[in-house]
């Protein structure tokens, strides 16, 4: 059996996964937010839990919205702050008595879907995250590539690519730079593409109804939006030319998505033709702790 764990900024979700991928037991609590000692024990009751429903032990993989330093071994890039700086793998795997594995909770994302999700069977798989930020996962084969820094498919904070005029310099970011994708990819940006006029915002989601109903400023801010992924992923596709690309996230429900940027994204493609599947993520919100579970390969299961 294999128990994974997605650690998220408000839920700690618990997922028990059989080999053949089938779901055996969850459960879930609120993240102790600000608590570092109190995430630690209550990640310890889910896996608890799970054991406890299932009669059974098993392996721990754990999805975080960060990345363990291989310079240091501590957290970084989360934006669960409590966690950065901590040494969360050794004290997880102390409070656990057993080894443990941990990734970022994009890369349990596309693990989960080129397991047995959207992307299953390909070679490789670019795992695309589109909701609060903008994040990416590249899988091989079944393994997760983490990269050097452990910001492999880390695309989100790259500059948009061939930006028109009207997307320079681009909004400011986070990460201190301005233009980078997910200022223009991510459901916030979506949302501050398309102010009314009188000020009013609307989420992703009523933009994209009100596109379908006719709505103009909806209708331009999706045709953007849409045109925006088309470049954005074209630069993955010239580099890392995957099999598939899966999309998540909040965003991924947008079916317009895989209608349209397909059909967009050839002029910036290095190739004479660009058959690249673009699909939406077949576990939705699972997918984190569904790959969380898949970090210990079925075949290594002791039980
Ligand atoms: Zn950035």
């Amino acid at each position: 059996m294999q128990i994974g764990i997605d650690l998220g900024g408000t839920k700690i979700e618990g997922i028990a996964l059989g080999r053949d991928g089938r779901e055996l037991a969850r459960h879930r609590c609120r993240t102790p937010r600000g608590d570092y000692a109190g995430t630690i024990a209550a990640i310890g009751r889910v896996v608890g839990a799970l054991e406890h429903d299932t009669g059974a032990a098993g392996t721990v993989g754990i999805a975080i919205p960060g990345a363990v330093s291989q310079e240091t071994g501590l957290i970084k890039n989360a934006n669960s702050t409590w966690l950065i700086g901590k040494s969360l793998h050794s004290d997880l795997e102390h409070h656990l008595a057993r080894e443990v594995r941990i990734a970022n909770d994009a890369n349990c994302f596309a693990l989960s879907e080129a397991i047995d999700g959207a992307g299953a069977g390909a070679d490789v798989v670019f795992g695309v995250i589109v909701g609060t930020g903008t994040g990416g996962g590249i899988v091989v084969r079944g393994q997760v590539l983490r990269g050097r820094h452990s910001i492999a498919g880390e695309w989100g904070h790259n500059p948009l690519p061939w930006p028109d005029e009207s997307e320079q310099p681009g909004p400011t970011c986070y990460c201190g730079r301005r233009g980078c994708i997910e200022t223009f990819l991510s459901g916030p940006a979506l949302a501050n593409d398309c102010v009314m006029p009188d000020g009013v915002t609307r989420t992703p989601e009523e933009i994209v109804a009100a596109a379908a109903g006719g709505d103009p400023l909806a209708a331009a801010a999706l045709r953007r939006y849409v045109q925006r992924m088309a470049k954005a992923l074209a630069s993955v596709i010239n580099v890392l030319d995957p099999d598939v690309i899966v999309v998540g996230g909040g965003l991924s429900n947008i079916d317009h998505i895989y209608r349209s940027v397909p059909g967009l994204w050839a002029p910036y493609i290095f190739s004479d033709v660009a058959r690249t599947p673009l699909l939406k993520a077949r576990y939705g919100d699972s997918s984190g702790v569904r790959g969380a579970a898949w970090l210990w390969p079925a075949t290594s299961q002791p039980s």
